[in-house]
């Protein structure tokens, strides 16, 4: 197995991964500020972690995975209150929808999920200690971090803060602060909205201490792996390292990685672009989790994806060809016997993944690798060069693909149900089913039955029946 490689923002290398303790990785992840629903571009993020975290699991680390949720901060602060609701009840409904949407995309859950609201005292305790250090200072019943006290502010994003002047500013707080560049720990209640009564004073957390103090919580006070969109390299990141490296005097993460942002056909996603797609909008097109996963997945995390429809009609596309081989596989009746070099062939399919992973999670590497050998074995069955003694060494390479990209299980349709998609035939017109009933017919006198198999049972699971007539013709009908 090669050695895993990975980019660090923090010395702009790429570097080898060896964590702390050995076997075991302690991982942060900044989880979604829950004032709405999460959108294509945050999953982007969200499935490089889940794909980071999985190699690490396939190669036998034991994670300490910990992802925040952010349930408090200004925009959710203003919307509860205007719904007169609590903080909690305003975001219940995005919690579980980020849920549900986790489950949708196989994002497996970290071994621990937390709200920032639940570690109100964790974070009040290290204001305490930022205090006792002399790291703060007070402002209107506000407390503020004085960043000229941390001479290595910028050593992560190398942002040069010299031409900031007083006065502007960096982020929302809109307090009175000794310089421009400080930031708020803690932030003085406003009259109507929601704060806690604490040691420090009634007030809210700020955003930078909630991650902090949640992380060095459940991981210790120096982390193996720090991840989020690039855009949260500065100020975040920058304010995390500031505040949990002048509590504590060590390092608080030795490697971060960043992933670069998702745009929709080349320009940024947003609403007033009429651009902006959430997992549910796609799915309401017709379009499959496993599809989007792919599509999210398949660019390097360090390269700006660029999400079109074609592409994830490509990747939709790819998915079926994948797992009409694993059923041809599975189902095929091959001559017994082993084809000459396939074994070996298996081999090097099975070390260019490992190699394209251990590349900085370079997903097109090892995506190239599968498709590759599912090519080749089809060429084989097509000639009927295919021997059954390759059948069992390419089902454990493709479960050893799944285990990090898990695209392959076909669960599409359950989990389109489960989001309340219908029976998802919803999606499907009737155009759409001659279409596969085509795609079918073609198959089978391609004699490719296990093809002809799939998508009689796709069409089984979007509530659509086939019967065959005797002369050959097929009639569908909706259940
Ligand atoms: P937020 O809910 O805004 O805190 O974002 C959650 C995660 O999504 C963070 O890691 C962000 O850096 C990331 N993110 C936000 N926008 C994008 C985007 N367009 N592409 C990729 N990641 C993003
Ligand atoms: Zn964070």
């Amino acid at each position: 197995m090669a050695e895993i490689q990975l980019h660090n923002t923090l010395s702009g290398k790429v570097e080898p991964f060896v964590p702390q303790n050995k076997g075991e990785v302690r991982m942060y992840t900044c989880g979604p500020t829950v004032y709405d629903y999460a959108h294509i571009g945050n999953y982007r993020t969200f499935v490089f972690q889940d794909i980071l975290r999985r190699f690490l699991k396939l190669r036998g680390f034991q994670m300490k995975h910990v992802m925040n949720l952010t349930d408090v901060d200004d925009r959710i602060i203003v919307n509860a209150a205007a719904a007169r609701k609590s903080i909690r009840e305003y975001t219940e409904k995005f919690v579980q929808a980020f849920f549900d949407d986790c489950k949708t995309l196989s994002i497996e859950a970290p071994e621990h999920w937390i709200r920032a609201t639940d570690h109100i005292p964790e974070m009040v305790s290290l204001i305490q200690r930022l205090q006792s250090n002399s790291f703060t200072y007070p402002g209107e019943g506000s407390i503020y971090y004085r960043i000229a006290k941390f001479p290595n502010y910028g050593k992560l994003s190398k942002i040069d803060l010299t031409g900031i002047q007083v006065g502007a500013r960096v982020d929302n707080d809109r307090y009175e602060k000794e310089s421009a560049r400080d930031f708020a720990l803690w932030k003085a209640p406003k009259p109507g909205e929601h704060f806690w009564e604490t040691a420090i004073g009634p007030g809210r957390p700020g955003w930078h201490i909630e991650c902090s103090a949640m992380a060095m919580k459940y991981l210790g006070e120096t982390l193996d792996i720090h991840t989020g969109g690039i855009d949260l390299a500065f100020p975040h990141h920058e304010n995390e390292i500031a505040q949990s490296e002048a509590a504590t005097g060590k390092p608080f993460a030795r490697y971060w990685l960043h992933a670069e942002h998702l745009l929709v056909e080349g320009e940024k996603m947003s609403k007033s672009l009429g651009n902006f797609f959430t997992l549910r909008d796609l799915f309401a097109k017709g379009y499959k989790p496993s599809a989007l996963r792919l599509c999210l997945s398949s660019t390097p995390y360090r390269r700006q994806l660029n999400f079109t429809f074609a592409g994830l009609t490509q990747a939709t596309n790819t998915i079926e060809r994948l797992r009409n081989f694993a059923d041809r596989l599975q189902t095929g009746k091959f001559p017994a016997g082993n084809q000459e070099g396939m074994a070996a062939r298996i081999a090097k399919a099975a070390e260019e993944f490992d190699a394209g992973l251990s590349d900085d999670l370079n997903t097109a590497r090892a995506l190239a690798a599968v498709f590759d050998l599912v090519r080749e074995g089809n060429i084989a069955m097509d000639k009927g060069e295919f021997r059954q003694g390759g059948v069992g060494g390419i089902q454990q390479f493709l479960a050893t693909f799944d285990k990090v990209f898990a695209v392959l299980e076909d669960n599409d349709a359950a989990k389109l149900q489960a989001l309340g998609f219908g029976s998802a035939e919803a999606g499907l017109s009737d155009a759409d089913i001659e279409k596969l009933v085509a795609d079918r017919n073609a198959a089978k006198k391609k004699r490719d039955f296990a093809a002809a198999d799939r998508i009689r049972k796709e069409l089984a699971d979007r509530g659509i029946i086939l019967e065959d007539a005797k002369d050959g013709s097929v009639r569908w009908k909706r259940k």
